[in-house]
């Protein structure tokens, strides 16, 4: 059996732990960068609802593109490869196309095989409000619909981002009123009118609502959570005169309708992302 030379395996040793040292440090930096989510799209993205926070989402996310795929009104998107880290990820553009809950069941969430779009809040809060609708209805009349009850309280758990109103352009603001409808010809985005009456629920164009107000307040009307969002503020002015003041208020879900529905070129709204905790 051939000796083998002392000299040449302690060169060969301290060249593979070279290696290995430079193999740890290379994996070291990459995992590194991979924990380190890309700051502008973490600003910036708005995820679909239930969306854990968005340095975990990143990783929980398997891109598998359900959540595009059941929503009915394709308002979750893909991030594109021009979004780096955040490539194949869900994200919901308010100004295309906003979630207007009309799914009914938060189905982008309830679909997500790895809870990146966690279920568990809403399940909860759809089942605490059945239980006390119970108790303080135990006998419930003929229009009770357990799946309303859970339904409206799984929307108002959601906390997709807040509205921001620039009061710089808001017509409200202005003292003005809207008459027409409220996007550009052609403008493609849908969204199911506020309505008590579920068989007139269906989600139709922005374009095929005529609106006529004397003082703007479509984002106020339009809101699918109400008035515990968003509220239409009258204040009286120095000289005596009436202001009004679109106010958003903590119920606002961040769902983008009001960005989608406000008249003025760019939206006087903006959603501004937050995360649920
Ligand atoms: S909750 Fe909104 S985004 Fe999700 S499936 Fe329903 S309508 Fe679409
Ligand atoms: S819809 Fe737009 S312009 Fe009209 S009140 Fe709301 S923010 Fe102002
Ligand atoms: S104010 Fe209403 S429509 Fe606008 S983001 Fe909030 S919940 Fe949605």
């Amino acid at each position: 059996m051939k000796k083998t030379d002392p000299e040449i395996n302690r060169r060969q040793f301290l060249k593979n732990g070279a290696f290995a040292v430079a193999a740890i440090g290379a994996v070291g930096v990459g995992v590194n960068y991979l924990r380190k989510p890309n700051e502008e799209n973490t600003l910036t993205l708005l995820r679909p609802p239930g969306a854990i926070l968005e340095d975990e989402f990143i990783y929980a996310c398997i891109k598998c593109g359900l959540c595009v795929q059941i929503c009915p009104i394709e308002a979750v998107k893909l991030a594109g490869i021009s979004d780096g880290l955040s490539y194949g990820t869900p994200y919901i553009d308010p100004l295309a196309q906003a979630c207007d809950f009309s799914c009914d069941a938060m189905q982008c969430v309830e679909t997500c095989p790895t809870a990146a779009l966690d279920f568990v809040l809403f399940k909860k809060a759809g089942e605490g409000a059945l239980i006390e609708y119970q108790k303080a209805n135990p006998t419930p009349g003929p229009d009770y619909n357990p799946f309303v009850v859970q339904s409206q309280a799984m929307k108002a758990t959601t906390k997709m981002g807040l509205a921001v109103i620039d009061n710089s352009t808001c017509l409200a603001v202005k003292g003005k009123g809207f008459k027409g409808v409220p996007r550009e010809s052609g403008f493609e985005g849908v969204y199911r009118s506020p309505n008590p009456k579920r068989e007139e629920r269906k989600a139709s164009l922005v374009n095929n609502h005529q609106f006529d107000r004397e003082i703007c307040d479509l984002c106020v009307t339009e809101c699918p959570i109400g008035e515990i969002a968003i509220i239409l503020e009258e204040k009286t002015g120095a000289n005596g005169s009436k202001l009004w003041q679109p106010k958003v208020l903590d119920a606002c879900t961040g769902c983008g309708v009001c960005v989608m529905v406000c008249p003025t070129t760019p939206s006087s709204i903006i959603i501004e992302k937050l995360e649920m905790v």
